[in-house]
């Protein structure tokens, strides 16, 4: 995510850290970089100068000169403008209709209908919501079809109205149709045009007049830097909708759209897109987006999202397993399932605090398991309960069904076995015998 606003900023600071000794000259030359760095992340050019205005005035307040870390100081002040300028505090979701009734606004392939699917998984799974989704785009049938799909996929359901041209009326039935089956979130996702026109504006306004929503949601693609402002601007003015919801930041975007977004419109980013898949949504914090623009790694979520998908009884059937010498390549997969799940490798590793910066130039495979998934499914179950029973010919039979070679495979056994051999020593004797097995 913002690798290269990242790697700018970092830059901009070495100009103070390389020097031993700070003058207002490195310090304006350090903001100078900062506000490149800004415009090269397609930040607009009066955002950029009011930004680093700010913290020059900051600073000079502070005598950045004087105190004895300079860098780390400029760092921190550059790190809270940043987050004031996302928004300052997270900004929660208003779940208190009865039932909610939560409005999508964007263009065509902001990422709306994939948002909406989120969402309301989101909203089922975390927050112990009924929610319903509605179908009320009339001109595409392959976007009522994509919701349904969608709503397949999480267990929601999905109101549509064939043959009816009538948005408000299609939204309006909807919560009626929640209300008696209690449903107690709607989330409506309209038609989206490929750029701002007057009609679908007239069209979303009368849905929004008709249905009253808690919540009208602006979704909007940050792979389009300075288009994304501009259009939630033209959304804004008339729907003045709620909150902004980036989508496709696991993509190669520049940041732009995050950082100025709420400047532009004053309302918060409320979720991030982070990927194609029904997880990938991420509530938006201002201050730990912050810390991972400037490198500083985002242990919170990261710890969040392991917790998230911590499963007690998994763990403790695994626990068995290992105290009995039970271990086995399928509970090494579905340990693989879990970690999977938390997100894309790029993306955890850039929640490492200094990794994203340390591994910039290693290639890191959006699904780095695969090879390991592959070697493991090209095993019979007998083998993977019982790896010992893989001789030379089995191995060459595993490496051609996965498509990998034989030393991929001896590689993964041997990593396998002494990971084995490692649960078991934390297993037993716990601490003792590793102490021991480190000479201690
Ligand atoms: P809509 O026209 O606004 O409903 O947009 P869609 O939901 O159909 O999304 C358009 C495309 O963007 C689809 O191919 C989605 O899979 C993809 N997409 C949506 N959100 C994300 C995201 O957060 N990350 C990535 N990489 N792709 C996304």
């Amino acid at each position: 995510m913002f690798d290269n606003l990242s790697d700018k900023l970092d830059k901009a600071f070495h100009v103070l850290k390389g020097h031993g000794k700070i003058t207002d000259v490195n310090v304006a030359d350090t903001l100078k970089e900062v506000r490149r760095a800004l415009l090269d992340a397609d930040v607009n050019f009066k955002i950029a100068k009011d930004f680093t205005t700010r913290v020059r005035d900051k600073a000079i307040g502070q005598n950045v000169l004087t105190t004895l870390q300079p860098g780390q100081l400029m760092v921190k002040l550059v790190k809270d403008e940043l987050t004031e300028l996302m928004g300052g505090d997270a900004a929660g979701i208003n779940l208190s209709g009865n039932p909610t009734v939560i409005l999508m606004s964007g263009l065509q392939g902001s990422g709306k209908t994939t948002f909406s699917g989120k969402l309301a998984n989101y909203l089922k799974t975390k927050k112990n919501k009924k929610p319903l989704l509605v179908a009320c785009d009339i001109y595409r049938p392959a976007a009522i079809n994509q919701l349904q799909v969608v709503g397949g996929q999480i267990g929601v359901e999905v109101y549509t109205e064939e043959g009816n041209r009538n948005p408000v009326e299609i939204a309006q039935n909807a919560v009626k149709h929640a209300k008696a089956n209690g449903f107690n979130v709607v989330i409506v996702d309209t038609a989206g045009r490929l750029a701002v026109d007057e009609e679908m504006m007239t069209e979303i306004a009368n849905v929004h007049k008709a249905i009253e929503p808690q919540e009208t949601l602006f979704v909007v693609d940050s792979m389009t830097g300075q288009d994304a402002v501009n259009t939630a601007k033209a959304f804004n003015d008339r729907l003045n909708f709620d909150g902004v919801i980036l989508t496709k930041l696991d993509g190669d975007t520049r940041g732009g759209a995050a950082i100025t977004i709420k400047s532009v419109v004053n309302k918060p980013i409320k979720f991030i897109g982070t990927g194609e898949k029904m997880e990938a949504i991420d509530v938006f914090y201002p201050v730990r987006m912050a810390e991972r623009i400037l490198g500083m790694g985002d242990v919170v979520s990261l710890v969040e999202r392991a917790q998230e998908q911590y499963d007690e009884e998994e763990a403790r059937r695994l626990q068995k397993k290992i105290a009995k010498n039970e271990f086995g390549f399928d509970d090494f997969l579905s340990q693989i399932q879990q970690v999977k799940k938390m997100g894309n490798m790029k993306d955890l590793v850039g929640m490492i605090p200094g990794a994203g910066k340390a591994l910039k130039d290693v290639e890191i495979e959006d699904d780095a398991f695969k090879h390991i998934e592959a070697i493991i499914h090209s095993m019979t179950p007998g083998e993977r309960s019982k790896p010992a029973v893989l001789d030379a010919k089995r191995k060459m039979r595993v490496a051609k069904g996965s498509g990998t070679s034989i030393q991929q495979v001896n590689q993964l056994l041997k990593q396998f076995d002494q990971m084995s051999k490692m649960m078991k020593m934390m297993q037993g004797g716990g601490g003792k015998n590793l102490m021991r097995m480190m000479g201690g």
